[in-house]
């Protein structure tokens, strides 16, 4: 049973799932407090690793849970750090990408060329901003930066250099494999982090030209400028965008976070695609039972512009409180949505004039009119993503005719998708058992046209 329809939330609640963290017990607790998708993070973990979680999250969803798979892209993190150290403001400290130089206060990097590219004077930011440092000297096989403030050093941390373009090619060849891996494993979403430009998701395209069958999706994970300015034609190249909200406040100044944010859901929505808000959304729910009240506000506003998911990551990865974190998200999310209406708020509408989209809007607008409860539908994927792009206030029961399909409406909000691999909307409709109080909508192709009927 997908939770969001035992729930009767529209927006969908993601989960990011480490895979020291994923005992079945643990997976079917997060989907029965309320997770819809769940989200792997490969930056963290290999093949074998990824493939025993995935197999489990399968086993308790019954086949059902809708996976995101993130590559790790052309990010940059602390490496070969045994032994965590802790520095102080004004320490010194050597970044280098050679991993054989040892010695007090050497910080490894992932990247061989790193040391090489960043010029004096530069802000290096460590996981997610919570240490800066500037360079001051090019030493031999280094970087000599001056720390900032406080903090502890350790290994597979991020490092953010905001103002340069670092030369990392957009796939890694760990990422390579991993694309693989998705298409081979019927991955529903590929995320792909650090977009910049097209060419970075032309790169994954290219390797999936070898699985024809292949019917998973690609998210762009905009976290620096680049990939902000080029977000409009990175849309139109791929199935939706992610905010990732850590990285991109490592790589901008903070206050332009908020407007980086609404400005990229509204493009989001206005080419009727996925759009994903996520990091630290519920923080003080890693180590506390309750969220901060800007948190709580953060939560509500994400729903207010149309998002169709929110995504945990500490929270659920390892805090301390997961599914306490799981039943916030989902008492902000769900009273949020049923109060859209009374406030003045403004979410982005899709702007294409295509027949579906049109049909789409109708079908949206008559539902509200009439007060329709339940749109029952048998039509296309895309048909469905459409009619969710609108933002629907009934509750649209999304027969899908195989579970690709079926779990990508799973992230759509609004979407309770139905398996029926056969069957018209109406025989969905029984099948799913609606109340007499419901007012139902049926929608469906007929005859190469789509129809909608208030029943
Ligand atoms: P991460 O991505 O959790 O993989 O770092 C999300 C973000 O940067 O916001």
């Amino acid at each position: 049973m997908i939770q969001s329809q035992v729930h009767g939330r529209k927006s969908k609640i993601i989960a990011k799932i480490a895979d020291n963290n994923a005992a079945p017990e643990y997976l079917t607790s997060l989907i029965e407090a309320g997770v819809d998708v769940m989200w792997l993070n490969t930056a963290h973990q290999g093949e074998e690793e990824a493939i025993g979680v995935i197999n489990t999250i399968r086993s308790v969803s019954d086949q059902k849970m809708c996976i995101l798979l993130d590559t790790k892209g052309p990010e940059t993190r602390t490496k070969g750090i045994e032994v965590p150290f802790e520095i102080k403001k004004g320490d010194h400290v050597i970044f280098t990408g050679d991993l054989a130089v040892t010695g007090e206060n050497i910080i490894g990097v992932d990247y061989p060329n790193f040391h090489h590219e960043i010029p004096v004077g530069e802000l290096i930011s460590y996981d997610d901003n919570s240490i800066s440092f500037i360079v001051e000297e090019i030493v031999s096989n280094g970087i000599k930066c001056v720390v900032k403030n406080d903090g502890l050093i350790k290994s597979k941390k991020s490092l953010n250099v905001p103002n340069v373009h670092i030369n990392l090619p957009s796939l890694t060849p760990k990422d390579v494999g991993f694309i693989h891996f998705c298409a081979k494993n019927n991955i529903d979403f590929i995320i792909h982090s650090f977009v910049r430009n097209v060419q970075d998701l032309n790169d994954i395209k290219e390797i999936l030209k070898e699985y024809p069958e292949y019917k998973g999706k690609i998210i762009a994970k905009i976290e620096n400028r680049e990939g902000f300015d080029n977000r409009d034609v990175i849309l139109d190249n791929c199935d939706g965008l992610m905010v990732a909200r850590g990285d991109l406040m490592a790589e901008v100044p903070l206050e332009e976070l908020p407007y980086m944010q609404k400005k990229m859901v509204e493009s989001t929505l206005k080419k009727g695609k996925y759009c994903i808000v996520a990091t630290q959304v519920l923080k003080n729910m890693v180590k506390n039972p309750s969220p901060t009240r800007a948190e709580v506000c953060d939560v509500a506003n994400a729903v207010l512009d149309g998002t169709h998911g929110i995504s945990m990551s500490d929270e659920t990865a390892f805090g301390d409180y997961p599914l306490e974190a799981t039943n916030v998200m989902h008492r902000i999310m769900k009273y949020t949505e049923d109060k859209r209406t009374e406030l003045v708020h403004f979410t982005a509408e899709p702007v294409s004039t295509s027949p579906m989209y049109i049909w789409a809007k109708d079908v949206v607008t008559k539902a509200a009119t009439e007060h329709v409860t339940a749109i029952v539908t048998k039509i296309s994927l895309e048909a469905n993503k459409a009619i969710s792009a609108y933002h629907p206030t009934a509750t649209v029961y999304a027969g899908a005719s195989d579970i690709m399909d079926f779990r990508n409406m799973c992230l759509g909000y609004g979407l309770l998708p139905v398996l029926a691999t056969t069957g018209t909307a109406t025989e969905i409709k029984d099948a799913v058992g609606l109340g007499a109080h419901e007012k139902i909508m049926i929608c469906e192709e007929k005859d190469g046209e789509l129809t909608y009927t208030i029943i």
